[in-house]
Protein backbone atom coordinates (compact mmCIF):
# COMPACT_ATOMS: atom_id res chain seq x y z
CA UNK A 1 0.00 0.00 0.00
CA UNK A 2 1.86 3.29 -1.21
CA UNK A 3 1.01 6.61 -0.30
CA UNK A 4 -0.41 8.24 -3.29
CA UNK A 5 2.19 10.94 -3.43
CA UNK A 6 3.99 7.65 -5.92
CA UNK A 7 3.13 6.99 -9.25
CA UNK A 8 2.57 3.39 -11.02
CA UNK A 9 5.96 4.24 -12.66
CA UNK A 10 7.92 4.23 -8.80
CA UNK A 11 7.03 0.24 -8.88
CA UNK A 12 9.24 -0.96 -11.09
CA UNK A 13 11.86 1.40 -9.94
CA UNK A 14 11.42 0.21 -6.82
CA UNK A 15 11.59 -3.26 -8.24
CA UNK A 16 14.81 -2.55 -9.61
CA UNK A 17 16.47 -0.82 -7.12
CA UNK A 18 15.26 -4.39 -4.87
CA UNK A 19 17.21 -6.03 -7.38
CA UNK A 20 20.27 -4.41 -7.36
CA UNK A 21 20.87 -3.97 -3.84
CA UNK A 22 20.07 -7.76 -3.69
CA UNK A 23 22.73 -7.97 -6.33
CA UNK A 24 25.53 -6.16 -4.45
CA UNK A 25 25.03 -7.21 -1.12
CA UNK A 26 23.64 -4.32 0.53
CA UNK A 27 20.78 -3.70 2.94
CA UNK A 28 17.55 -2.91 1.55
CA UNK A 29 16.00 -1.26 5.08
CA UNK A 30 17.55 1.11 7.25
CA UNK A 31 16.69 1.56 10.64
CA UNK A 32 17.77 5.16 12.09
CA UNK A 33 17.50 5.42 15.73
CA UNK A 34 17.31 8.49 16.71
CA UNK A 35 16.93 8.07 20.50
CA UNK A 36 16.86 5.15 22.58
CA UNK A 37 14.88 7.25 25.18
CA UNK A 38 11.29 6.68 25.67
CA UNK A 39 8.72 8.40 27.35
CA UNK A 40 6.39 5.09 27.22
CA UNK A 41 6.61 2.79 29.99
CA UNK A 42 6.52 -0.99 28.48
CA UNK A 43 6.67 -3.99 30.48
CA UNK A 44 8.39 -5.72 27.36
CA UNK A 45 11.11 -3.38 26.71
CA UNK A 46 13.63 -1.36 28.90
CA UNK A 47 14.27 1.59 26.17
CA UNK A 48 12.51 4.03 28.23
CA UNK A 49 15.03 3.15 31.15
CA UNK A 50 17.51 4.82 29.14
CA UNK A 51 19.59 7.94 30.83
CA UNK A 52 18.31 11.62 29.84
CA UNK A 53 22.11 12.22 29.62
CA UNK A 54 22.34 9.50 26.50
CA UNK A 55 20.95 13.05 24.47
CA UNK A 56 24.36 14.09 23.96
CA UNK A 57 25.96 11.66 22.13
CA UNK A 58 23.15 11.34 19.69
CA UNK A 59 23.76 12.17 16.15
CA UNK A 60 22.46 15.49 14.88
CA UNK A 61 22.49 13.91 11.40
CA UNK A 62 21.83 10.51 9.80
CA UNK A 63 22.26 12.46 6.23
CA UNK A 64 25.95 10.71 5.61
CA UNK A 65 24.80 7.43 6.69
CA UNK A 66 21.17 7.52 4.63
CA UNK A 67 24.11 8.59 1.52
CA UNK A 68 26.29 5.82 2.14
CA UNK A 69 24.45 2.87 2.39
CA UNK A 70 21.59 4.39 -0.49
CA UNK A 71 18.77 1.87 0.98
CA UNK A 72 15.39 1.97 -0.76
CA UNK A 73 13.65 2.06 2.57
CA UNK A 74 14.36 4.07 5.51
CA UNK A 75 12.78 4.03 9.05
CA UNK A 76 13.16 6.68 11.31
CA UNK A 77 12.64 4.67 15.22
CA UNK A 78 13.79 4.23 18.64
CA UNK A 79 12.77 4.48 21.56
CA UNK A 80 10.21 7.81 20.98
CA UNK A 81 11.18 9.39 17.54
CA UNK A 82 9.26 12.39 17.94
CA UNK A 83 11.08 13.35 21.44
CA UNK A 84 13.42 14.59 18.70
CA UNK A 85 12.62 18.30 19.07
CA UNK A 86 14.85 18.13 15.26
CA UNK A 87 13.23 15.15 13.31
CA UNK A 88 12.05 17.02 10.84
CA UNK A 89 15.55 18.53 10.22
CA UNK A 90 17.00 14.68 10.26
CA UNK A 91 14.11 13.07 7.90
CA UNK A 92 14.24 16.21 5.16
CA UNK A 93 18.53 15.85 5.19
CA UNK A 94 17.83 12.01 4.41
CA UNK A 95 15.39 12.43 2.12
CA UNK A 96 17.63 14.67 0.36
CA UNK A 97 20.76 12.50 0.43
CA UNK A 98 18.76 9.57 -1.35
CA UNK A 99 17.04 9.69 -4.29
CA UNK A 100 14.37 6.58 -5.07
CA UNK A 101 13.59 5.92 -1.36
CA UNK A 102 10.36 5.05 0.79
CA UNK A 103 10.74 7.16 4.37
CA UNK A 104 8.81 5.59 7.73
CA UNK A 105 8.68 6.67 11.01
CA UNK A 106 8.03 4.31 13.82
CA UNK A 107 6.14 6.13 16.87
CA UNK A 108 3.81 5.08 19.53
CA UNK A 109 1.94 7.69 18.71
CA UNK A 110 1.20 9.90 22.21
CA UNK A 111 3.03 12.73 20.98
CA UNK A 112 2.26 13.11 17.40
CA UNK A 113 -0.62 15.72 16.68
CA UNK A 114 -2.08 16.37 13.06
CA UNK A 115 0.25 19.37 12.40
CA UNK A 116 3.40 17.98 14.04
CA UNK A 117 2.17 15.21 11.55
CA UNK A 118 2.27 17.32 8.81
CA UNK A 119 5.57 18.74 9.60
CA UNK A 120 6.93 15.42 8.89
CA UNK A 121 4.67 14.39 6.35
CA UNK A 122 6.38 17.86 4.71
CA UNK A 123 10.30 17.03 5.44
CA UNK A 124 10.10 13.92 3.77
CA UNK A 125 8.08 10.88 5.85
CA UNK A 126 6.09 8.40 3.38
CA UNK A 127 4.68 6.36 6.42
CA UNK A 128 3.27 6.84 9.91
CA UNK A 129 3.44 3.38 11.80
CA UNK A 130 1.77 3.66 14.96
CA UNK A 131 1.61 1.30 17.61
CA UNK A 132 -1.66 -0.44 18.29
CA UNK A 133 -1.99 -4.00 20.04
CA UNK A 134 -5.58 -3.21 21.35
CA UNK A 135 -8.50 -1.19 20.73
CA UNK A 136 -9.44 -0.75 24.08
CA UNK A 137 -7.81 0.58 27.52
CA UNK A 138 -5.68 -2.51 27.54
CA UNK A 139 -3.11 -0.46 25.05
CA UNK A 140 -2.93 2.56 27.35
CA UNK A 141 -2.53 0.57 30.02
CA UNK A 142 0.72 -1.79 28.51
CA UNK A 143 2.34 1.05 27.26
CA UNK A 144 1.80 3.52 30.38
CA UNK A 145 0.36 6.31 28.93
CA UNK A 146 -3.45 7.47 29.72
CA UNK A 147 -6.06 8.16 27.37
CA UNK A 148 -3.08 7.13 24.42
CA UNK A 149 -5.89 4.91 22.33
CA UNK A 150 -8.22 8.13 21.78
CA UNK A 151 -5.11 10.20 21.52
CA UNK A 152 -3.93 7.76 18.10
CA UNK A 153 -7.84 8.03 16.99
CA UNK A 154 -8.17 11.44 17.06
CA UNK A 155 -4.58 12.05 15.48
CA UNK A 156 -5.39 9.64 12.64
CA UNK A 157 -8.85 11.59 11.93
CA UNK A 158 -6.83 14.79 11.64
CA UNK A 159 -3.94 13.49 9.53
CA UNK A 160 -6.81 11.89 7.10
CA UNK A 161 -8.59 15.51 6.87
CA UNK A 162 -5.06 17.32 6.08
CA UNK A 163 -4.68 14.41 3.04
CA UNK A 164 -2.01 12.08 4.85
CA UNK A 165 -2.34 8.90 3.37
CA UNK A 166 0.28 6.60 4.45
CA UNK A 167 -0.47 5.46 8.31
CA UNK A 168 -0.06 2.27 9.44
CA UNK A 169 -0.83 0.56 12.80
CA UNK A 170 1.90 -1.90 14.09
CA UNK A 171 0.03 -4.32 15.77
CA UNK A 172 2.05 -6.72 18.19
CA UNK A 173 0.44 -10.04 18.16
CA UNK A 174 0.39 -11.08 21.77
CA UNK A 175 -1.10 -14.26 24.07
CA UNK A 176 -3.77 -11.59 25.45
CA UNK A 177 -4.69 -9.47 22.17
CA UNK A 178 -5.26 -12.51 19.68
CA UNK A 179 -9.63 -11.11 19.98
CA UNK A 180 -8.37 -7.76 18.44
CA UNK A 181 -6.70 -8.77 15.51
CA UNK A 182 -9.56 -8.58 13.49
CA UNK A 183 -11.19 -5.89 15.36
CA UNK A 184 -8.12 -4.09 14.64
CA UNK A 185 -8.28 -4.85 10.95
CA UNK A 186 -11.34 -3.66 10.56
CA UNK A 187 -10.86 -0.37 12.64
CA UNK A 188 -7.87 0.48 9.92
CA UNK A 189 -9.92 0.15 7.27
CA UNK A 190 -12.46 1.97 8.38
CA UNK A 191 -9.93 4.62 9.15
CA UNK A 192 -8.19 4.38 5.94
CA UNK A 193 -5.07 2.93 7.21
CA UNK A 194 -3.21 -0.17 7.00
CA UNK A 195 -2.13 -3.09 9.73
CA UNK A 196 1.52 -4.02 9.78
CA UNK A 197 1.90 -7.13 12.27
CA UNK A 198 4.60 -8.20 14.02
CA UNK A 199 5.07 -11.32 16.54
CA UNK A 200 6.24 -10.76 20.39
CA UNK A 201 8.99 -12.26 21.84
CA UNK A 202 10.76 -11.66 24.71
CA UNK A 203 14.03 -10.71 23.39
CA UNK A 204 13.48 -7.14 24.56
CA UNK A 205 14.05 -7.54 28.06
CA UNK A 206 12.49 -11.37 29.04
CA UNK A 207 9.05 -10.78 30.08
CA UNK A 208 7.37 -13.72 29.26
CA UNK A 209 3.67 -12.38 30.15
CA UNK A 210 2.90 -11.53 26.70
CA UNK A 211 4.17 -14.67 24.68
CA UNK A 212 1.74 -16.88 22.39
CA UNK A 213 2.55 -20.01 24.02
CA UNK A 214 2.53 -23.36 22.01
CA UNK A 215 -0.99 -24.28 23.76
CA UNK A 216 -2.69 -21.31 22.32
CA UNK A 217 -1.25 -22.28 18.77
CA UNK A 218 -4.76 -23.50 17.20
CA UNK A 219 -6.26 -20.45 18.18
CA UNK A 220 -2.83 -18.41 16.56
CA UNK A 221 -3.41 -20.17 13.65
CA UNK A 222 -7.28 -20.12 13.20
CA UNK A 223 -6.44 -16.19 13.50
CA UNK A 224 -3.80 -16.10 10.99
CA UNK A 225 -6.26 -18.32 8.58
CA UNK A 226 -8.62 -15.34 8.70
CA UNK A 227 -6.12 -12.88 8.17
CA UNK A 228 -5.19 -14.65 4.73
CA UNK A 229 -8.81 -14.47 4.27
CA UNK A 230 -9.18 -10.72 4.66
CA UNK A 231 -5.98 -10.51 2.49
CA UNK A 232 -7.89 -12.63 -0.55
CA UNK A 233 -10.92 -10.46 -0.48
CA UNK A 234 -9.39 -7.02 -0.47
CA UNK A 235 -5.39 -6.14 -0.47
CA UNK A 236 -3.94 -3.00 0.82
CA UNK A 237 -5.21 -3.31 4.18
CA UNK A 238 -2.98 -5.53 5.99
CA UNK A 239 0.28 -5.00 5.03
CA UNK A 240 2.22 -7.83 6.17
CA UNK A 241 3.23 -10.52 3.46
CA UNK A 242 1.11 -13.29 2.93
CA UNK A 243 4.68 -15.27 3.58
CA UNK A 244 5.46 -13.99 7.31
CA UNK A 245 2.02 -14.64 8.16
CA UNK A 246 1.97 -18.09 7.57
CA UNK A 247 5.54 -18.39 9.08
CA UNK A 248 3.95 -17.35 12.52
CA UNK A 249 2.63 -20.45 13.69
CA UNK A 250 5.78 -22.18 12.44
CA UNK A 251 7.35 -20.29 14.45
CA UNK A 252 5.30 -20.59 17.47
CA UNK A 253 5.06 -24.47 17.33
CA UNK A 254 8.98 -24.53 17.44
CA UNK A 255 9.56 -25.60 13.42
CA UNK A 256 10.63 -21.88 11.84
CA UNK A 257 14.56 -22.60 12.09
CA UNK A 258 15.73 -21.24 9.31
CA UNK A 259 18.86 -19.18 10.05
CA UNK A 260 18.11 -15.47 10.69
CA UNK A 261 18.71 -12.61 7.98
CA UNK A 262 18.66 -9.74 9.81
CA UNK A 263 21.58 -7.49 9.17
CA UNK A 264 21.77 -8.52 5.33
CA UNK A 265 18.40 -7.22 3.72
CA UNK A 266 18.16 -4.73 7.13
CA UNK A 267 20.53 -3.11 9.39
CA UNK A 268 19.92 -0.84 12.97
CA UNK A 269 22.22 1.92 12.93
CA UNK A 270 21.68 3.56 16.84
CA UNK A 271 21.66 7.32 17.88
CA UNK A 272 25.30 7.43 18.10
CA UNK A 273 25.99 6.14 14.20
CA UNK A 274 27.09 2.41 15.43
CA UNK A 275 25.82 -0.52 13.31
CA UNK A 276 23.74 -3.63 14.71
CA UNK A 277 22.47 -6.45 12.98
CA UNK A 278 18.72 -6.27 14.88
CA UNK A 279 17.33 -3.93 17.71
CA UNK A 280 18.48 -6.18 19.87
CA UNK A 281 22.12 -7.24 19.30
CA UNK A 282 25.00 -5.45 20.65
CA UNK A 283 26.63 -2.92 17.90
CA UNK A 284 29.53 -4.18 16.04
CA UNK A 285 30.99 -1.25 14.13
CA UNK A 286 30.48 2.44 13.51
CA UNK A 287 28.19 2.67 9.76
CA UNK A 288 31.70 4.07 7.94
CA UNK A 289 33.54 0.79 8.90
CA UNK A 290 30.40 -1.50 7.59
CA UNK A 291 31.11 -4.95 6.90
CA UNK A 292 28.71 -7.15 5.36
CA UNK A 293 26.89 -9.62 8.17
CA UNK A 294 26.34 -12.96 7.42
CA UNK A 295 23.49 -15.64 8.54
CA UNK A 296 23.18 -16.27 12.11
CA UNK A 297 21.33 -19.25 14.07
CA UNK A 298 19.43 -17.30 16.38
CA UNK A 299 15.95 -17.41 16.79
CA UNK A 300 14.99 -15.69 19.65
CA UNK A 301 12.72 -13.61 17.78
CA UNK A 302 10.25 -13.42 15.03
CA UNK A 303 9.32 -9.99 14.50
CA UNK A 304 8.34 -8.53 11.18
CA UNK A 305 11.82 -7.19 10.96
CA UNK A 306 13.14 -10.74 11.17
CA UNK A 307 10.38 -12.62 9.27
CA UNK A 308 10.01 -10.45 6.71
CA UNK A 309 13.43 -10.07 5.68
CA UNK A 310 13.23 -13.69 5.34
CA UNK A 311 9.99 -13.39 2.63
CA UNK A 312 10.56 -13.98 -0.79
CA UNK A 313 9.44 -11.67 -3.95
CA UNK A 314 6.40 -12.82 -4.84
CA UNK A 315 3.09 -12.10 -6.33
CA UNK A 316 1.92 -11.40 -3.61
CA UNK A 317 4.03 -8.82 -1.90
CA UNK A 318 3.85 -7.18 -5.83
CA UNK A 319 0.09 -7.39 -4.95
CA UNK A 320 -0.14 -6.21 -1.63
CA UNK A 321 2.21 -2.70 -2.50
CA UNK A 322 -0.53 -1.98 -5.81
CA UNK A 323 -3.54 -2.80 -3.87
S1 LIG B 1 8.23 -0.59 23.05
FE1 LIG B 1 8.37 1.39 22.01
S2 LIG B 1 6.93 2.69 23.14
FE2 LIG B 1 7.40 0.95 24.50
S3 LIG B 1 9.17 1.63 25.79
FE3 LIG B 1 10.00 0.52 24.00
S4 LIG B 1 10.45 2.17 22.51
FE4 LIG B 1 9.01 3.02 24.03
S1 LIG C 1 16.37 -13.90 15.60
FE1 LIG C 1 17.51 -12.41 14.36
S2 LIG C 1 16.39 -10.47 14.59
FE2 LIG C 1 15.73 -11.84 16.26
S3 LIG C 1 17.09 -11.40 18.03
FE3 LIG C 1 18.05 -13.12 16.87
S4 LIG C 1 19.48 -12.09 15.42
FE4 LIG C 1 18.03 -10.52 16.16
Amino acid sequence: MLSARFRPWHVPAFIAKYAYLVAIRRPILVHFEVTLRCNARCGFCDYWQTDRAARDAELSSFADAARFFNPLMITFTGGEPTLRHDLEDLVRAVARAVRLKYITVITHGGMLTPERATALWDAGINQFNISLDYLDGRHDVARGIPGLTRRIFDTVDGMRARGIDGIRFNTVIRGDNLDQILPIVHRAAAAGCGVNFSLYTDAKNGNRDPLVGAERARELQSVIDELLAYKRRRRGVITSSDHYLRQIPRYVRGEAREPCRSGIRTIHIDPTGRVKRCPDFPTDFHWKDFREYQPIACHACFYACRGEAQAPMQWSRVQDVMA
